[in-house]
């Protein structure tokens, strides 16, 4: 089980954003309506466009501080850090490839777990974060959400993932990633005979094995505005069954009118959401 927790430090809490991300500088524009907004305005707004209300990225620091109580997040199994078992090396090599990214995002690897209370209700929370190798599921990301999960069993604590991964499997760690996916799955099982809650939130994008895995097996699903949300890419479906796919196919939208999502959330409700479906549920 867990060992070395630590608290969130002021600088880990605002990590350096590059390439994917809301670009730096005092302007930017709206990815879905195009519309050149304020920074500071987008940020007040937790980076929803105050235009269009497009829900744009937000890291996994920022998206503990928009849904945790402040200062009440304490991290598990920080010290958890990938490693290279296949030497792999495809435009680098995995091990260089691990060391930039942890520069880049100020993560250690694309997932982030802990407890933390949601309006004074004690919860256990994970969250994974696409700027880190799209948030795929490598193994470190597995067993801290596993470990996570069984924390949560054994504490008896609601359980709230966050989910933002453009990708599940993580390529470079072979079937060591793929396994991770019955892993996490396996133990929300055992967390679910335990009368467990999860509430699992989905957001721009969740898709492939996250999706295929532990993002939609909670009790309750959220997922926030237009998000992403899939196993394979409209291209590949499209060139694999050649047929033309549904307007807003793999929007949340779409998943909420056909019964895959139960609720679409703003950011901005998120939090007392959260906390009123722990309340409705008991828990
Ligand atoms: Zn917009």
């Amino acid at each position: 089980m867990a060992t070395g927790e630590t608290k969130m430090s002021k600088e880990q809490a605002k990590p350096a954003r590059e390439k994917r991300g809301v670009p730096s500088g005092l302007w930017l524009s709206c990815e879905d309506c195009g519309a050149m907004i304020f920074r500071k305005e987008c940020e007040r707004l937790m980076n929803v466009c105050p235009e269009c209300g497009f829900h744009m990225y937000l890291g996994a620091r920022d998206r503990i501080n928009t849904v945790l109580d402040a200062g009440t997040f304490e991290e598990w199994d920080a010290d958890l850090s990938p490693t290279d078992p296949l030497g792999f090396t495809d435009k680098k090599k995995y091990s260089e490839r691990i060391v930039a990214e942890q520069k880049r995002t100020g993560l250690r690897d694309a997932a982030l777990t802990g407890s933390g209370m949601v309006r004074a209700r004690r919860v256990a929370f994970g969250v994974t974060d696409s700027a880190f190798i799209m948030g795929s599921m490598g193994s470190v990301v597995g067993e801290k959400l596993t470990r996570l999960v069984e924390r949560a069993t054994s504490e008896r604590l609601p359980l709230i993932i966050i989910s933002g991964s453009g990708g599940g499997a993580r390529m470079h760690e072979g079937i060591f990633s793929l396994m991770q996916m019955a892993k996490v799955s396996a133990a929300l099982a055992r967390y679910d005979e335990a009368q467990g809650l999860f509430i699992s939130v989905l957001t721009n994008p969740t898709m492939g094995g996250v999706a295929a895995s532990f993002a939609s097996l909670g009790d309750i699903i959220f997922a926030e505005p237009k998000a992403l949300i899939g196993f394979a890419g409209p291209r590949t479906i499209k060139a694999t069954i050649r047929i033309e796919l549904p307007k807003g196919f793999q929007t949340s939208e779409f998943l909420l009118e056909h019964g895959y999502i139960d609720r679409i959330v703003q950011r901005a409700d998120l939090k007392s959401e959260i906390a009123r479906i722990i309340d409705y549920c008991g828990k």
